[in-house]
């Protein structure tokens, strides 16, 4: 009988193992821990959170992770139900006892009959067999090499530089426009894929003043190296000199206000649609290591986006991940080496939950490939079809930037109201049409453990 590699222990590989094995297939998980560290793990154990306690909302009629999680447990996934066993009280959020939840995925998946566990880095591609790579945001050194020179150097980054990223419908439009710079592009699309936000002088100063003042995130030990290439925070733009960001990201030229077309704005804030449906918005250029209470604060300043609703906010971190929507396929295959998978975070997905998400999925795809069957996609009225639609399609490949599941990544429910009002109407409609399509999905692919 064929085996199921698995490259990195953490949550995607945990659960990618958990999946396959029950569905009656052997399972070697390979895991450097605790041979070879990362500068975040602290222990040897699988499935280790390397940093908050939390898989955020458990909420799964209006929150976009707590639908993850209501998938994840309906396809009996190992980390929610052992999430479940060890949860702290936290309001809405589901947190864990952080120890007792590692050691127990640890214990559960080492005494499976299905399942070995083998404590060594890998540092090559496979080239034959099925092989799953679940290293994480942290990937080894050797191992990331490896990955490098088979998609080339520019599809694997080291670090994320997200800006953040909001809601379209939450934009006051009564002062923002659509326009692209010099009105570039040929199509409509190309046309459309900015909107901007005027500042005037006073606006600016306040911005600048308000960006020097805000509360940032330090770096971790060894997190910094080469991060300086490109992608310069705002805030440290803003100290390199008040004018900087004018310069920069912020200026106000070839653009005209079509709210005040005689005055010249002094700023200009410019977004990016960033998805096909045109959801969801970038604000360009704005990766940042302000804390994220500071963001909110500061970017509600900018003309347009004062009742701004985030999708997610910036952040620059230490991160290995693949360009997904160039590299893989929609079965979450290397399309130059079709006998590996990648699952969990290094896919470009970002969190725990998201990264186990899609662990779950590439197990159950694995599985099937090996018994010469095909799944069918997962729809992406889902939350574990968005996200994996997203990645492997959805999303522009030439800003790709890793990616929270939110419900701007679901195409919307016909005959609802948009805007603010309209909002928990259709998050109960979007988890509610979710369920019964994530169900049909996982009946239709009907794996039972033969
Ligand atoms: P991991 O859980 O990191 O698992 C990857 C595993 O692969 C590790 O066990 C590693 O030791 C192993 N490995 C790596 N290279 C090799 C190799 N060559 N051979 C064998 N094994 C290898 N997400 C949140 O939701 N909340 C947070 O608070 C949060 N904080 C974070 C803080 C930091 C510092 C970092 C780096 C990430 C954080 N994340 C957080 C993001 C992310 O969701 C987690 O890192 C998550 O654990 C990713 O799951 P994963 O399975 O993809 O990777």
């Amino acid at each position: 009988t064929q085996t199921l590699h698995i490259i990195g222990g953490g949550m995607a590989g945990s659960e990618a193992a958990w999946q396959a094995a029950n569905l009656g297939v052997n399972v070697v998980i390979h895991e450097m821990r605790p041979k070879v560290e990362t500068f975040a793990h602290q222990t040897g154990n699988l499935a280790e959170m390397v940093c908050s306690n939390s898989f955020r909302s458990d909420d799964d009629e209006q929150n976009a992770v707590g639908l993850l999680h209501w998938e994840m447990r309906t396809a009996g996934g190992i980390i929610m139900t052992t999430a479940d066993k060890h949860k702290l009280p936290a309001g809405g959020a589901l947190a864990v006892d952080r120890d007792l939840f590692a050691e127990a995925v640890t214990a559960t998946l080492t005494v499976h009959p299905n399942i070995s566990v083998s404590y060594e880095e890998i540092d090559s591609l496979p080239d034959d067999g099925q092989w799953i790579i679940a290293t994480g945001p942290l990937t080894s050194g050797k191992l990331a090499t490896a990955i490098a020179a088979e998609t080339g150097a520019e599809a694997l980054a080291f670090f994320d530089a997200i800006a953040p990223i909001l809601y379209h419908d939450s934009i006051d439009m009564t002062k923002a426009w659509m326009q692209s710079r010099y009105d570039k592009g040929e199509t409509i699309e190309e046309q459309t894929a900015y909107l901007n936000c005027p500042m005037t002088k006073d606006d600016y100063e306040a911005f600048i003043d308000a960006l020097l003042a805000a509360e940032k995130t330090e770096f971790k030990e060894g997190e910094t190296a080469g991060y300086f290439d490109g992608c310069l925070p705002i805030e440290v733009m803003a100290e390199r000199g008040r004018e900087t960001l004018r310069f920069g990201p912020m200026k106000p030229v070839g653009l005209t206000n079509e709210h005040d077309p005689q005055n010249k704005p002094y700023a200009v804030v410019q977004l990016r649609r960033d998805n096909a449906l045109g959801t969801l918005y970038n604000i360009v250029g704005f990766q940042t290591k302000m804390k994220y209470g500071a963001q909110t604060d500061v970017f509600k300043r900018i003309p347009g986006l004062e009742n701004a609703n985030f999708a997610r906010l910036g952040g620059i971190h230490r991160n290995t991940f693949l360009n997904s929507p160039t590299l893989l396929d929609g079965q979450m295959r290397l399309k130059s080496k079709p006998n590996i998978r990648f699952a969990g975070q290094i896919t470009g997905v970002e969190g725990y939950v998201e990264s186990a998400a899609m662990g779950l999925l590439a197990g159950r795809l694995a599985v099937a490939e090996m018994r010469g069957e095909t799944l069918g996609p997962v729809p992406n009225t889902t939350a574990t079809g968005a996200l994996v639609t997203h990645i492997t399609g959805g999303a522009d490949a030439k800003t790709f930037q890793p990616m929270n599941v939110n419900f701007g990544l679901f195409p919307p429910v016909d005959g609802l109201k948009s805007g603010r009002r309209g909002r928990k109407d259709r998050y109960k409609a979007y988890t509610d049409r979710a369920k019964v399509e994530w169900q049909a999905w996982l009946d239709q692919s009907a794996l039972d453990d033969s």
